[in-house]
């Protein structure tokens, strides 16, 4: 018989799951243990074809083609609308598997894969009319982490990179910490980082990858760490260590990775016109054309030219923040003065409009009137947690940092959620 130790070596340490998914539960919080159930094979020889759907396939040709009558397609496609919000087929992506009873019958099933993650089955009845049911597929997620370093003249995406991160989960960890950071100034060699994030499987294989669940960088301000936790209410946020919200109502950075060339000062020889004067924003470098997100949730008050700004834009954000985004090439459409917009929505394209040297965005911070230093004010967070969800926070965060503390001496070990 083979010691215990032997068996462990012999499962390839990547397959061994952390058992931590009972200990998350027992807290009642977002985690939820799945179990896998095997699908129940058919007992009858059914029959059944997938055709994948190319560039030019219309539903209508495509159920024709099976053998369908033109009143089956007119009620299979109100159905699909109706039940599942299924419009049109989209080529190369979706797939329709049509079963009959056998080789020779008419079709009774069609399935419908609109996403991984979600399965659309068609059946006819005996009356010959046409049934849709919706059905889940059942996704298994795992918590998986990556840590990296950065080496002399890195930036964090490429250190990312090189830490086995994908691109998606980067871009996400960017929208985070740009809150707290900034990536030109807070960077250097030798500093740590580290993510945890979910990976989507089913039936064994990965489709996707989830959520940021927990995110850690040595910035020189200090440790920057972050937590996604569901608050009683059922919405999602970002938490520090202390469970004070990390999402700010406005970014420092508005364009994410992008090179500040002029900072916030008092004093300033201007560029253009020669003389010294302040320079209320910071300068951004940005190609032209490059997308500019709202920095905050907030309606826009602006949406204008001026010789000194070109084409600029200002939002009145809740409370006592304005931003201003200067020199813009052109706006986003559908952004006008009145206009409400999201956090992260694009309002415009970088450019060189006005006094400017060369494409840039000049990004400022208003604060009851008086502009500040967008590096340095003190934002306020979007939501914080009540006396009770941060009790429940802390202690969820006590167990993920259990979990974390055993994935750092084994890498390749992944959390069972
Ligand atoms: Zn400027």
């Amino acid at each position: 018989m083979k010691k215990a130790k032997d068996i462990i070596n012999d499962i390839n340490l990547t397959r061994i799951v952390m058992a931590l998914a009972a200990l998350l539960s027992l807290i009642a919080i977002c985690l939820v243990v799945t179990r896998h159930t095997p699908s129940q094979k058919h007992a009858q020889q059914e029959h059944s074809s997938v055709v994948s759907v190319a560039s030019g396939d219309t539903l209508s040709g495509l159920l024709l083609a099976q053998g369908l009558t033109h009143n089956d397609v007119n009620e299979i496609a109100s159905v699909l609308k109706k039940e599942a919000g299924i419009a049109g087929l989209r080529a190369e992506r979706d797939k329709l598997e049509f079963v009959r009873p056998n080789g020779n019958a008419p079709v009774s099933k069609i399935v419908v894969v609109p996403s991984p993650w979600r399965q659309v089955n068609l059946t006819c009845d005996e009356s010959g009319s046409w049934k849709c049911e919706t059905v889940d597929v059942e996704r298994d997620t795992r918590a998986v982490w990556r840590s990296g370093e950065i080496l002399d003249g890195d930036s964090f995406y490429l250190a990312g990179q090189r830490a086995g991160i994908p691109a998606g989960i980067l871009i996400d960890v960017y929208d985070l910490l740009a809150f707290e950071m900034d990536f030109e100034r807070d960077v250097r060699a030798g500093q740590k980082f580290w993510v945890l994030y979910e990976e989507n499987f089913s039936d064994g294989n990965k489709i996707d990858n989830g959520n940021v669940l927990a995110v850690s960088f040595q910035a020189l301000r200090g440790n920057v760490q972050m937590y996604r936790f569901k608050k009683s209410d059922g919405t999602i946020g970002y938490y520090d260590e202390n469970g004070n919200g990390a999402i700010k109502s406005l970014k420092r950075t508005p364009i994410n990775n992008a090179k500040i060339t002029s900072n916030f000062s008092k004093k300033r020889k201007h560029p253009v016109l020669g003389f010294t004067r302040a320079h209320k924003g910071v300068d951004f470098r940005a190609p032209t054309g490059t997308p500019i997100p709202a920095a905050g949730a907030g309606r826009v008050i602006a949406r204008s030219y001026n010789r000194g700004h070109g084409n600029f834009v200002k939002i009145r954000h809740n409370g006592s923040f304005e931003t201003l985004y200067a020199h813009m090439s052109r706006f986003a459409k559908g952004v006008n003065v009145g206009t409400n917009v999201r956090q992260g929505q694009i309002i415009g394209y970088a450019g060189s409009t006005g006094y400017s040297t060369g494409p840039h965005l000049h990004y400022e911070i208003i604060k009851d009137g008086v502009h500040v230093n967008p590096m340095t004010v003190k934002l306020p967070a979007i939501s914080n947690l009540g006396k009770a969800d941060k009790k429940k926070f802390l202690e969820y965060r006590e167990v993920l940092d259990d979990g974390i503390k055993k994935l750092e001496r084994h890498p390749s070990l992944y959390i069972q959620l």
